[in-house]
């Protein structure tokens, strides 16, 4: 109605996306050596966002070459030097930071809620942590003169395109190695403003070069003989083909993988609050996130009130279009990624689990999922036990602290879980006794430079953020 207060969405003229970009090697946007190219789509409306080269083989030489070349230079400057080429970069991705934000929601198809507050204030904020580090490697414990490893390979998924390639580069650089970075084959775009945002920074050329394409074009650069060092963020499959393609190399490797995040909820925690991190811990980014609180475990006597209040909390989430500043649920990622929600969501009901779909309308065309709560759920059942990466909580009950912690830990993975409770003494309890490599008290999903990140079991080895991750780009 003509009352109803209806904000402008987020405009999309504010990022000017070009038709086609090329691959960006020693500095310069290049076509394929074979001029392959892909389109990107933005998840929301199905609309071609432009066209993008398809690295290969060839192309994968030229950059890890490109790469090569600037790491002598590169790694001889003053960590002094390089912290000021890293300020440049954090300064500038916070002038661009609106345009970067609306980019990464065209292409990926959250909201610009979740781009604006939170991806993109991150992704400068890496940038900063790392460039403070970059003088102060001699005197941190890492033995004199800690050298960097070379040329860092480095592919990452299309959940947090932006934030994993600073999660991957701002620590490359700050420690004197040169990148090849893969983003996503349906997320390339805010890599390929980064290289531009990086030859605005000066940034010497071939020290950050940016390959898109598909995953025949990651494997060719994890597995090239002059790669020294791979970081890889995706799935728990995909980690595991790459940690087999490099055994019996030199190669050093970190893996971020998957996840299967328990959400622990005790009697006495205040409910209200507690809803809150419960969908904050799944519908973040339409539960795409790896660290997800896929697995809800209530306590059995407060069961049926943190449900009736999570379903009514769930029942005013906004789902549609991303750009719109009101929209707290936005798009899945591609048909593909929807394919697979579906397919494990009528896996749960034909396993018996009880299904239960928040009321609201999905747009038309593009690829969406409604919020959705599984109860009546064991820990034998699929949706209990399998990476779902998707809008799809499970909800499972307990009675004691240790049925709790042993349930949470019931998992292939060990990423993430979270403990709502007032009491203190109980979190230091149950947190200890969590194999997870991130537990959150009284709130999910929070992130922060400084600290390390990474997994336990199934959800990879190594970590990234903080001074821990530093060494996986050192030789001590
Ligand atoms: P994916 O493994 O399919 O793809 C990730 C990247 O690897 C893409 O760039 C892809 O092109 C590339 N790739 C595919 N096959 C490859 C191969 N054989 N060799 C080298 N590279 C290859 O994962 P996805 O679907 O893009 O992302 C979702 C997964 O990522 C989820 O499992 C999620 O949990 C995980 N993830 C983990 C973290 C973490 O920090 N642990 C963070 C975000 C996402």
């Amino acid at each position: 109605s003509a009352f109803e207060y209806a904000p402008a969405p987020e405009s999309r003229s504010v990022v000017d996306i070009a038709p086609s970009y090329g691959l960006f090697i020693d500095g310069e946007f290049t076509e394929a050596a074979d001029g392959k190219v892909f389109k990107t789509v933005s998840p929301s409306t199905e609309e071609v966002l432009s066209e993008v080269a398809q690295a290969g083989q060839a192309d994968v030489d030229r950059a890890v070459k490109a790469a090569r070349k600037a790491f002598g230079k590169w790694s001889a400057l003053p960590g002094s030097e390089r912290a000021k080429y890293l300020f440049r970069i954090a300064r500038i991705i916070q002038e661009r930071s609106r345009e970067l934000a609306v980019l990464e929601t065209l292409d990926n198809g959250k909201p610009i809620k979740e781009t604006r507050d939170a991806d993109l204030p991150l992704v400068a904020a890496h940038f900063f942590y790392y460039a403070g580090w970059a003088d102060k490697l001699d005197h941190a414990g890492y033995g004199a003169n800690p050298r960097p490893l070379g040329v860092a390979g480095q592919v990452i998924p299309w959940n947090f395109p932006l934030l994993m390639l600073a999660w991957k580069i701002a620590p490359a650089l700050a420690t004197g190695n040169t990148v090849v970075l893969k983003p996503a084959e349906t997320t390339p775009l805010s890599a390929l403003f980064f290289a531009d945002i990086c030859r605005q920074a000066g940034l010497p050329k071939g020290v950050v070069n940016i390959l898109t394409g598909y995953g025949d074009a990651g494997e060719a650069l994890v597995t090239h003989p002059d790669v020294n060092k791979v970081a890889f963020t995706g799935s728990t499959a995909v980690g595991k083909a790459i940690a087999r393609s490099v055994a019996g190399t030199d190669k050093k490797v970190t893996l971020e993988l998957g996840g299967k995040g328990a959400n622990i909820v005790f009697d006495d925690a205040p409910v209200d609050q507690a809803v809150e991190g419960i969908v904050t811990g799944i519908f973040f980014n339409q539960g795409q996130v790896c660290c997800a609180g896929s697995r809800l475990l209530v306590q059995e006597s407060v069961r049926d009130e943190v449900l009736d209040a999570l379903k009514r909390r769930l029942s005013t989430l906004r789902l549609g279009d991303p750009l719109d500043k009101n929209t707290d649920i936005g798009a899945i990622n591609s048909a593909e990624q929807l394919a697979r929600i579906t397919a494990l969501a009528e896996t749960g009901e034909a396993e018996g689990a009880e299904r239960w779909t928040a009321p609201c309308e999905l747009p038309s065309s593009g690829y969406w999922f409604a919020p959705t709560l599984f109860t009546n759920v064991t820990q034998a059942h699929t949706v209990a036990r399998d990476e779902i990466f998707g809008p799809v909580l499970s909800v499972l009950t307990f009675r004691t602290p240790d049925e709790a912690v042993a349930k949470a830990n019931n998992t292939q993975y060990g990423l993430s879980a979270g403990i709502w409770t007032e009491k203190g003494s109980r979190i230091l309890a149950v947190a200890g006794k969590l194999r997870a490599g991130v537990v959150w008290a009284n709130t999910f999903n929070k992130f922060d430079p400084t600290s390390p990140f990474g997994g336990y079991k199934e959800s990879g080895y190594g970590r990234e953020g903080g001074r821990h991750g530093l060494e996986a780009y050192l030789d001590v």
